[in-house]
C-alpha cells in the first residue's frame, strides 16, 4: 500500500488484521486513511444561472487542512486542431488532442470529481471520504453512484457555508428587490420588502455562527 506524503494530513483507523504469508502469523496494523477535501469547478465561461454551455471547465480537490492541492482535472469539449483540419478539409495532423469530453457541460464537473476520488488511492494512498462541495447535488449523485471505494465506504457531503450564504443573500436581495408582487396589500409589501431588506445580515449570519 502506499503511503501519503508527509505534506498531507491524515486521519485514519487502525484494526489489527493477520498478515499474510510475508507475516509467519503476526499482526499488521491496517490503515484506513481518509482525508476530507473541497472540491470546486472552474468554467471557461460563466453559466449566468441558466445557460450552462461551457466549452470547457476543470475541477481542484484540495485538502481540507492543509490547502493543499490534491488533485486538478479539465475537460474539453472542442479541439482547436481537430476543427482547423475539419473546416480546411485537411487531414488532422499529429497532435495531442485537447477533446476529452463529449458529454453535456452541466455534468462536466461530477465527471472529474469521480476521477479524483478514483485516483486518490494511487495517488495519495487515501480515501476522500468527506468532502465540502457547493450546492451541485449532481457531483453528489454521481459520486454514489460510482463508489470509488466500493460499498463499504460511503462517500458523504458537507455543504460549504460560503456557497449557501451567497445563495441565500442573493434570494433573500431578490425578495427585497421584487417590486412585481401580487399581494392585496401593496404598502405591506414594500415595508415587509423594506424589513428583509434591513435584515439580510442579520438573517444570513446563523449560518455563521
Ligand atoms: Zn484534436
Amino acid at each position: 500500500m502506499a503511503f501519503p506524503s508527509s505534506q498531507v494530513r491524515l486521519r485514519y483507523v487502525g484494526s489489527l488484521a493477520p498478515l499474510g504469508s510475508e507475516g509467519k502469523g503476526a499482526a499488521a496494523l491496517t490503515l484506513w486513511c481518509f482525508v476530507t477535501v473541497i472540491i470546486d469547478g472552474q468554467w471557461g465561461k460563466r453559466a449566468y444561472k441558466s445557460k450552462y454551455d461551457a466549452t470547457s471547465g476543470s475541477v481542484t480537490v484540495m485538502g481540507k487542512h492543509t490547502g493543499e492541492v490534491l488533485w486538478g482535472g479539465t475537460k474539453n469539449k472542442r479541439c482547436a486542431v481537430c476543427e482547423f483540419a475539419e473546416r480546411m478539409k485537411i487531414p488532422v495532423r499529429k497532435h495531442t488532442c485537447a477533446k476529452n469530453y463529449t458529454g453535456p457541460s452541466t455534468a462536466m464537473e461530477a465527471a472529474l470529481a469521480v476521477e479524483a476520488f478514483l485516483s486518490s488511492l494511487e495517488m495519495h494512498g487515501v480515501r476522500f471520504l468527506l468532502y465540502i462541495g457547493d450546492g451541485d447535488s449532481n457531483v453528489e449523485k454521481k459520486l454514489q453512484a460510482a463508489m470509488p471505494y466500493g460499498a463499504t465506504f460511503r462517500i458523504q457531503k458537507i455543504e460549504c457555508k460560503n456557497h449557501l450564504l451567497r445563495n441565500l443573500r442573493r434570494h433573500l436581495m431578490e425578495i427585497a428587490a421584487d417590486t412585481n408582487t401580487n399581494a392585496i396589500d401593496k404598502t405591506m409589501s414594500v415595508s415587509l420588502r423594506k424589513v428583509v431588506k434591513e435584515r439580510v445580515l442579520r438573517l444570513s449570519a446563523g449560518l455563521c455562527s
